[in-house]
């Protein structure tokens, strides 16, 4: 079966009347978007007293860690201290708590529903106020600075005020709304995306013996199936006799192209149920494989980068900076290392009033990898989200804060700004004590 795109061509246009958009309310911080980063962003904002919003498209909270079924966090160390702690912390640890985490080497693997419910607990608990089902269409621009952002939704076009606004998209969408520079690589140059599944029914020891005695045959399979990016894999849940498939991808896909995302959709799903037939047929332990469930979104790993007022690259991988806000894992190092991001990649030259936070910072697109795990954009989200505050309660321009206060907050949040040396004392691997 060949899948027919649908090709676009927009080459006539239909002009919209002018209209008044009703304004349902001003807030000091809007949060757009509610993946990791913007559930930080909005979290942090809010516990600095600032009336926060959080927009998001969907139902729930946590992007790419629950609708995206990523539930793995990797990044938490350079491979042997902790890098990342503060918010980041305190999700796995009430992960934990809650019984839905358990750790895997340095990572941890949780459950996407209750990351949803922790989610939702926390931002209710610091009086974020919540809009989900509400698409960030637009933005009104005046006098140098954004005022409001449109939202599309079944309550129609309606506009949500703020003074500081922090995009938390993961595709910097606001940066496109704003006129704002940004890159993106053109779509063969683009990571791949990817359809994440759950399977249930598994035998994951018969299976794993059997796939390491036949890897080329395991291999072939994969192939049969048509999936041509030779990446990821398949790991264990925390339920039983479940697994989680990251493996399923297509490659020359634009998430910000809305044709390519109904392909990727439709052919990354055939793939699964292709994959899931092959191994039922050849695998031992997957004779009563099924399909529980697939991902609500495509998984992206790679869409606009904004041209921030700093851009990282290769000199920065041993930098310091006197503006640094957190840490990432230094992929491209030898041994145990990490870097540090300076705030000025969160901030744009063209607004002072908006900051970016997750996976769209700026950064050079061979780096894009130590920056884009959960842990990461959650510190950058926190980092925005505390930033945010601190332009609100001084009542300056984000450009124009004093990024000593901003680290000394951070720092007395936990979160790790200078290079680890050793692991602190009384704290393991990753730094859950259960
Ligand atoms: C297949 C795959 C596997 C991965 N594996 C791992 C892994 O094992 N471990 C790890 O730590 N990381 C992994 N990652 C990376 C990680 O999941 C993401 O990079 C991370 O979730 C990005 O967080 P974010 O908040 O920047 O964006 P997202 O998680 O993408 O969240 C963005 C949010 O914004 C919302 N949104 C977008 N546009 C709008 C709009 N216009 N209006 C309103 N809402 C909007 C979305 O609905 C979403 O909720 C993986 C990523 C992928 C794709």
């Amino acid at each position: 079966m060949k899948h027919s795109a649908i090709n676009i061509k927009m080459e006539t246009f239909i002009k919209e009347a002018s209209r008044n958009i009703p304004v349902i309310k001003e807030y000091d911080v809007a949060v757009l978007g509610g993946g990791p980063s913007g559930v930080s962003a909005a979290i942090s904002a809010a516990r600095t007293g600032a009336e926060t919003a959080l927009i998001e498209r969907y139902g729930y909270p946590g992007g790419q860690a629950t609708g995206g079924l990523v539930i793995l966090i990797v990044g938490l160390t350079d491979g042997k201290n902790p890098i990342i702690k503060g918010l980041c912390r305190e999700f796995t640890d009430d992960l934990f708590r809650m019984n839905a985490a358990e750790k895997l080497g340095n990572h941890v693997l949780f459950n996407p529903e209750h990351m949803k419910l922790l989610f939702d607990a926390k931002l209710a608990e610091n009086n974020v106020s919540l809009y989900y089902h509400r698409y960030a269409a637009g933005v009104i621009t005046e006098n140098g600075e954004i005022q409001a952002v449109i939202t599309e939704g079944k309550s129609g076009r309606q506009a949500i005020k703020a003074k500081i606004f922090i995009d938390a998209t993961g595709d910097a969408d606001l940066a496109q709304y704003c006129n704002i520079p940004y890159d993106i690589r053109s779509k063969s140059g683009l990571k791949p995306v990817t359809l994440g599944f759950r399977a249930g029914g598994i035998n994951e020891k018969t299976a794993r013996e059997f796939m390491a005695n036949n890897k080329k045959f395991y291999d072939e399979l994969i192939e049969q199936a048509g999936i041509t990016v030779k990446t990821g894999g398949w790991v264990r849940t925390l339920n039983p006799h479940e697994a989680w498939f990251n493996l399923v991808h297509e490659d020359n896909t634009d998430c910000t192209d809305c044709g390519d995302l109904t392909r990727a959709e439709i052919l990354t799903r055939r793939k699964i149920h292709k994959l899931m037939e092959l191994f039922k047929k050849n695998i031992p332990g997957f004779e009563n494989g099924y399909i529980a469930d697939t991902a609500a979104q495509i998984g992206v790993r790679d869409s606009r980068r904004i041209r921030g007022l700093y851009r990282f690259e290769e000199k920065d991988l041993s930098a310091c900076f006197k503006d640094t806000v957190c840490r990432a894992p230094n992929y491209r190092g030898k041994g145990n290392s990490s870097v540090e991001i300076p705030y000025r990649c969160l901030l744009v030259n063209e607004f002072k009033n908006i900051i970016f936070c997750g996976r769209s910072i700026s950064v050079e697109h061979e780096f894009l990898d130590m920056f884009r795990e959960i842990p990461c954009c959650m510190a950058t989200g926190q980092a925005a989200g505390v930033a945010a505050g601190i332009g609100i309660t001084r009542n300056c321009s984000l450009h124009d804060i004093d990024t000593a206060v901003l680290r000394e907050k951070l720092l007395s949040l936990d979160v790790i700004i200078s290079e680890p040396t050793s692991v602190h004392p009384g704290h393991e691997l990753i730094y859950n004590d259960n």
